[in-house]
């Protein structure tokens, strides 16, 4: 038998390499060595030698036997692949040999979702929403134990309280111990003789929680809200998962949302649009003045600067646009009838075709709200 290699000249590492170095040292090799991808002479035999020397190296008693007696220290012990294999196997085909380091890995809970229904101007403002909804909390019979009060939880005899079973797998390598989470205690190492009455034993039970959401002002129909910590329990110790709050935002009367900025359609008159007018508009902060200037068109998009939602967790706001649009009247008064008339005259009868007609500013007004 060939003389053996220094283990950590084999994965190239200092003699004071932490746990974390030789992790990361083996990894690296591990994936370049690997004889499913790497084919070149040696590289199994290398691969080998790899996986033995982080065996030895990550395990702190042979480790120290090994640094004391060198190879004669770590002779003959069985050489337990069974934590990395599983990672490594992951990487390469994407599939595990069973949980790794079985035992209790604490897990987040699932998310939850709440649908929020606000007003146009909750949604522009921001507020604070009481909600209620239903999760699972912490039973209030056996206090998240799961066994029945006045009992306690005994130790799982098919792992002896270690929450993990091994089994052992024969490959090229030589035994293969896989580590699996122990399937008659989920883990816990424990099992209830006696489960509790309300949560049958699952420690949990579904109760209403109230909670009180701060909207910040901006939102809009569709925006998310994640509230870490609120959503269903984790598991082994695991924390919450998010509450995701959905936002809708109810249609306004009058205003409409094109990102930050709100739209206003308001009718002028005829005698508002040719001679000019100060007209009073609705906007989300109470009536505004605008001045209409003398030949305003139909379609003339004014501009409130400031006046439009703020910017959602940023400072300033957008604009509100007022779009004009002309009201010709329906019916006239004998008064007004003889006033149209003799506006009439001074107009005189020819007609004028235009290069851009109303509906290609229409068009503009929608793409791009040009003024
Ligand atoms: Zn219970």
């Amino acid at each position: 038998m060939p003389e053996k290699r220094d283990y950590y000249q084999v994965l190239g590492v200092g003699r004071d390499a932490s746990s974390d170095d030789l992790r990361r040292a083996y990894r690296r090799l591990a994936k370049e060595f690997h004889p499913d991808v790497n084919k070149d002479d040696g590289a199994e035999e290398h691969f080998k030698e790899i996986n033995e020397a982080y065996a030895v190296l990550s395990d702190d008693e042979r480790r120290a036997a090994y640094d004391r007696f060198g190879h004669a220290g770590v002779q003959g012990l069985p050489t337990d692949f069974g934590f990395p294999f599983g990672e490594i196997f992951e990487e390469f085909f994407g599939f595990g040999m069973g949980a790794r380091r079985g035992r209790r890995t604490p897990r987040r809970g699932a998310d939850l979702r709440y649908d929020l229904t606000l007003d146009f101007e909750q949604a522009v403002f921001g507020l604070e929403v009481p909600i209620e909804f239903t999760r699972q909390e912490e039973c209030s019979r056996c206090g998240g134990s799961g066994a029945e009060p006045g009992t306690t939880p005994v130790r799982c005899s098919t792992c002896q309280g270690s929450g993990e079973v091994r089994q052992v797998r024969q490959t090229f390598l030589g035994s293969l111990v896989n580590v699996g989470t122990c399937p008659t205690c989920g883990g816990a190492g424990e099992t209830i003789a006696s489960p509790c009455r309300t949560c049958d034993g699952q420690g949990l039970e579904t109760r209403k929680v109230k909670r009180t959401i701060p909207v910040p002002a901006g939102v809009d129909d569709g925006t998310q809200l994640r509230l870490a910590g609120e959503g269903e329990p984790g598991l082994h110790g695991g924390p919450r998962g998010k509450l995701i709050v959905v936002v809708h935002v109810r249609p306004h009367k009058y205003f409409r949302r094109r990102g930050d900025d709100i739209l206003l359609d308001v009718g002028i008159n005829l005698a508002q649009a040719a001679l000019g007018a100060r007209i009073q508009v609705p906007s989300v902060d109470g009536e505004e003045s605008i001045q209409v200037p003398a030949g305003t068109q139909p379609g003339k998009v004014m501009r409130l600067k400031g006046k439009g939602v703020p910017h959602l967790r940023q400072s300033g706001r957008g604009d509100q646009l007022v779009v004009l649009s002309v009201e010709i009247p329906r019916r006239l008064t004998d008064q007004q009838r003889q006033l149209f008339e003799q506006l009439a005259g001074t107009l005189g009868t020819e007609v004028t075709p235009h290069e851009k007609g109303f509906l290609d500013r229409l068009r503009e007004l929608i793409e791009g709200l040009a003024e």
